[in-house]
C-alpha cells in the first residue's frame, strides 16, 4: 500500500500553526450576530469549508454535534461570541495529543500486521488521486487472491444520489470466501476501559455504515471518471509523475504503458471494483488504549435506511437549506466534554425554550 507525501505537506503544516495562533486569540469585542446569519452572508457551509469534497470524518463529527462541527470549522464564527474574559484556547492539551498518538500507533501496528506502507512522492493532485485509486486496487487484488483481510482502503462517491462528493478510508475489510461475504470492520481505541455511551456508538455505527455505503456504490458502478473530474477538479488527461509511474511499474499491474494518465488508472480501478460484492455486515471493535484489551464489540447488519436518513439531513445543512443544530436534550451530556460550551448559542436557545 502507498503512503503519499508531497512538498506541499510542509507548507500545510506551517499554515496550520498560523491557524492555531488565530484560535488562541482572546477576543475583545462582542457582536450580536448569530452563526447562521454570518454563514448566510458568506455562502453555504459546503462552499465555505469544503468546496471540493467532504470526508466521512466530517460527517461523523456532524453526527456527534453539528454546532460543534461548525465552531471547529470556523474560528471567526465562535470568536465573535467570545466574551473578553473567556479564554478561547482550542489547542490540544498534552493529554489529548497523547491519546491521539496512542490511537494512531495502535492503528499503524494493525496495518503493519498485513502490509508495509511504501512512501511515494506525489507531485500533483492527479498523482494524489491515482495513489488513492491504487490503494483501492490493492483491496480488490487481495479479495481475488483469496486473502482474508485488506486494511486502509480508500472509498469515495456521492452517496444516495446526492450532490456532495465524499471521501474516506475504511479500516478493514474481512473477506469470507466460503460464505462469499465481505464485512467492514472499524477499530476504535478508548482511553476509558468502559464501553462507549449510546450516542458515541451511534456516531461510530453511522461512520462505518457510510464507509460501507460508499464501498457498495463503487461495487455497483455508481462512480465514474466524469463525476470525479467535475467534483474534484481533476484533469483526467494528466500524465502521472515519473516517480509514481516507476512505483506502478514495479507492481505487476496492467499500468505498464508509458502513457499512464490519471484517467486510465480511474477507468481500470473503477472497473475492477465492480468484480467485488457488497458489504452487508458491520463490525466495530472498542479497544482499551493502555492494555489493548477488547472492551466491547458491535456486530450488526448494515442499516442503509438509517444511514440515508441521517445523511440526507446532513446534506441539507451543507447546502444551506437549514440552520445549524446542536445536541438534543437527551444528549446534553456531550456538552460537558465540549470546549465551546461556555459560548454555545445552541445551548442558549435550548435554555430559553425550557425557561418558557
Ligand atoms: Fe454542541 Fe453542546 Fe458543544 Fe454546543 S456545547 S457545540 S450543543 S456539544
Amino acid at each position: 500500500i502507498f503512503d503519499m507525501w508531497s512538498e506541499a505537506d510542509e507548507q500545510e503544516l506551517a499554515d496550520c500553526s498560523k491557524y492555531d495562533d488565530l484560535k488562541t486569540l482572546e477576543q475583545s469585542s462582542i457582536f450580536s450576530m448569530d452563526c447562521d446569519k454570518i454563514l448566510e452572508t458568506q455562502g453555504t457551509p459546503r462552499h465555505r469549508y469544503r468546496p471540493k469534497y467532504l470526508t466521512v470524518s466530517d460527517l461523523a463529527k456532524q453526527h456527534w454535534c453539528e454546532q460543534q462541527l461548525l465552531y471547529d470549522l470556523s474560528p471567526e464564527v465562535y470568536l465573535i461570541r467570545a466574551l473578553p474574559e473567556m479564554k478561547v484556547n482550542l489547542k490540544e492539551t498534552p493529554e489529548q495529543s497523547e491519546t491521539k498518538e496512542k490511537g494512531s500507533d495502535i492503528h499503524l501496528a494493525r496495518e503493519m500486521e498485513i502490509q508495509v506502507p511504501v512512501p511515494v512522492k506525489v507531485e500533483s493532485k492527479e498523482d494524489e488521486w491515482a495513489v488513492k485509486l491504487l490503494n483501492l486496487q490493492f483491496a480488490v487484488m487481495a479479495f481475488h487472491k483469496g486473502c482474508k483481510l485488506a486494511r486502509e482502503i480508500p472509498v469515495f462517491g456521492m452517496p444516495f444520489g446526492g450532490d456532495i462528493f465524499i471521501f474516506g478510508i475504511i479500516d478493514e475489510l474481512q473477506f469470507d470466501l466460503q460464505q462469499y461475504t465481505i464485512a467492514i470492520s472499524e477499530l476504535k481505541t478508548r482511553k476509558s476501559c468502559h464501553p462507549p455511551k449510546k450516542g458515541q456508538q451511534e456516531k461510530d455505527e453511522f461512520q462505518v455504515g457510510l464507509y460501507a455505503q460508499l464501498f457498495n456504490e463503487l461495487v455497483q458502478g455508481k462512480m465514474n471518471k466524469d463525476l470525479m473530474a467535475i467534483h474534484l477538479q481533476l484533469n483526467m488527461e494528466t500524465q502521472l509523475s515519473q516517480g509514481l509511474k516507476s512505483h506502478i511499474n514495479g507492481l505487476g499491474t496492467n499500468f505498464r504503458s508509458a502513457n499512464c494518465s490519471l484517467g486510465s488508472v480511474v477507468d481500470t480501478v473503477l472497473n475492477q471494483v465492480q468484480s467485488m460484492i457488497c458489504i452487508k455486515e458491520v463490525k466495530i471493535e472498542y479497544i482499551h488504549q493502555d492494555t489493548k484489551a477488547v472492551i466491547s464489540t458491535v456486530d450488526t447488519a448494515l442499516d442503509t435506511n438509517y444511514i440515508q436518513k441521517v445523511f440526507t439531513e446532513q446534506q441539507q445543512w451543507w447546502n444551506g437549506q437549514r440552520g445549524t443544530r446542536g445536541v438534543e436534550v437527551e444528549d446534553c451530556w456531550k456538552c460537558h466534554f465540549c470546549k465551546f460550551s461556555e459560548l454555545c448559542e445552541w445551548r442558549e436557545i435550548m435554555a430559553a425554550k425550557q425557561g418558557r
